[in-house]
């Protein structure tokens, strides 16, 4: 069964699913009908989900929000930082099909023009990004920039936490960059490179 809703209908069948799926459908239909993010569903703009295996006691990858690539495909990291992201993950032999991916806030944030995350929507964003954690089940989670960083530690800027191992609740949490800033920057990349090395070693 597909994992990616591109609409409300939930499944035919999914009652034969999984708890753990049948939960992640019904939260994603929550957060499609949630009225705090109202004002981000409008013309063109489309729900992108996270993706990959539920319960995988695996790695699990948040980002901050859609861009343009990400919104028409509906899938999480298909544009540039995507492309990085994906030549990161090359780097220590995983492929996007072996990792859970997803972003804090679940459309792309537009109005009046592409932007970041306000700080409304990403809190309105936590309580489903901390149901979407439990039900991945991951052993390392990534936050990947300071936005889904400071999901984890709000009391502490990014700069304190990236590239440190955390435990929170019996899961490692190893805060990065954000692939995108090595598109900008480039002497991020082997810093980066770096950090999917300890991620790797997490997993064990
Ligand atoms: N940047 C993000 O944070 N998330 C995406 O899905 C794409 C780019």
């Amino acid at each position: 069964m597909t994992h990616t809703p591109n609409e409300i209908t939930i499944p035919n069948g999914i009652l034969d699913a999984p708890l753990s799926v049948q939960r992640w459908w019904e939260l994603n239909r929550a957060y499609m009908t949630d009225p705090a993010f109202q004002h981000m569903r409008t013309r063109n703009i489309n729900y992108v989900p996270g993706r990959g295996e539920l319960d995988s006691g695996g790695l699990m990858f948040i980002g901050e929000a859609p861009g343009a690539n990400e919104n028409t495909q509906q899938i999480p990291f298909v544009g540039k930082a995507g492309e990085i992201w994906e030549q990161l993950l090359d780097s220590i032999d995983l492929k996007r099909q072996d990792v859970y991916i997803t972003n804090v806030v679940k459309y792309q944030p537009m109005r009046p023009t592409n932007r970041d995350p306000s700080p409304y929507e990403v809190s309105n964003s936590l309580p489903y990004l901390t149901e979407e954690v439990n039900l991945v089940n991951p052993k390392v989670i990534v936050p990947m920039g300071r936005f889904a960083t400071r999901a984890f530690y709000p009391d502490k800027d990014a700069s304190h936490t990236r590239g440190k191992v955390l435990e929170r609740r019996g899961r490692y949490v190893a805060p990065i960059y954000h692939p995108a800033a090595a598109g900008y920057n480039e002497v991020l990349l082997p810093k980066l490179e770096k950090q999917f090395r300890t991620i790797r070693r997490l997993l064990g």
